[in-house]
């Protein structure tokens, strides 16, 4: 059986603000992004979006942004609502997944009252606001560790800015740590597949399942949808059980038959697993250190092969 070239499947990420909200290592979220998404022959374009360059949303299909000082939060807030907020919100409104952490979840949500200044105007995607308990209020800083889907997410925070949530759903219960405001115990927010959350650390390369579910809904999103013969479909089996791959110009590239467990293998959208054990390592070292030694075990057993 013989392939044409077979187009990869890819992903375009648009990364905002990359010089000014980068603390505390949050580039690494998109380089464990890239990785993973290299490991399975997905091909990651990554977009660096700055001050005054438009965001369209239909050129992306996933965005990321980071955290940053009080002092990089305030043009990047005006540059949000200003030029990017239409973009952004046309983005989530249509699935898109989004990650923001820390300084750029606080300007997702409705504003950010900072220590000092006036409050920074935020989109109101999750419905939730922050407020700065001031320069003598101990800042929010350290390992922390919550519940997720089932599982837990762990990462290091470090923000003075406390986070109260509307209707807005947290991303998960605390479970050791500050987490949103170090009150309600909740950590993060969602919205639609809009993920805010303070775990810098950075978040992904400790929580390879959360990359993951990134991806997935990226590649649900963009894929799922080619159901028409004008763009690209990833593969399509076709009646009496060939494979059909069509480019834009609709010539086909290349008509094969399936074997029987390729007819019913899972859809080439499903991630195949990669090797996380440093990753899971890393995850359970901070649930010991943090003393969830039952969390830890758990983490254990489901990720690293015994
Ligand atoms: N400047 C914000 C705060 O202190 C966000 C900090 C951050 O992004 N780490 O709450």
């Amino acid at each position: 059986m013989t392939y044409a070239s077979v187009k990869p499947l890819t992903l375009t990420l648009g990364h905002l603000y990359p010089d000014q909200l980068n603390l505390y290592g949050d580039r690494g979220n998109i380089m464990t992004l890239q990785r993973r998404c290299q490991a399975r022959g997905i091909e990651l374009r990554v977009v660096g979006l700055g001050i005054g360059d438009a965001l369209a949303p239909d050129e992306y299909d996933m965005l990321f942004i980071g955290g940053g000082q009080d002092k990089e939060q305030a043009p990047v807030a005006q540059d949000l609502y200003e030029l990017k907020g239409i973009g952004l919100w046309a983005a989530v409104e249509d699935d898109m997944p989004v990650l923001a952490v820390c300084g750029g979840f606080q300007l997702l949500a409705h504003y950010y009252r900072p220590a000092e200044g006036p409050d920074m105007r935020g989109l109101g995607v999750f419905d939730a606001w922050t407020i700065h308990k001031g320069a003598r209020v101990a800042r929010c800083i350290g390992d922390i560790a919550l519940s997720w889907n089932g599982t837990t997410l762990v990462g290091f925070e470090n923000h003075g800015g406390r986070t109260y949530l509307g209707t807005a759903k947290p991303l998960g219960k605390v479970l050791k740590g500050f987490g949103n405001n170090a009150e309600d115990h909740t950590e993060g927010a969602i919205y639609r597949n809009a993920y805010g959350t303070y775990l810098h650390g950075s978040l992904l390369p400790k929580n390879p399942h959360f990359a993951d579910h990134l991806i997935s809904l990226a590649l649900k999103r963009k894929y799922k949808e080619d159901d028409d013969e004008s763009t690209i479909a990833a593969f399509s089996a076709t009646n009496n059980g060939q494979r059909l791959e069509q480019d834009t110009s609709e010539d086909v590239l290349a008509v094969t038959t399936l074997t029987k467990e390729e007819a019913t293998s899972p859809s080439p959208l499903t991630l195949a697993p990669l090797d996380d054990t440093l990753e899971w390592e890393a995850h359970t070292y901070i649930l010991e250190r943090l003393g969830l030694h039952n969390a830890a075990t758990a983490a254990i057993r489901t990720h690293i092969k015994q």
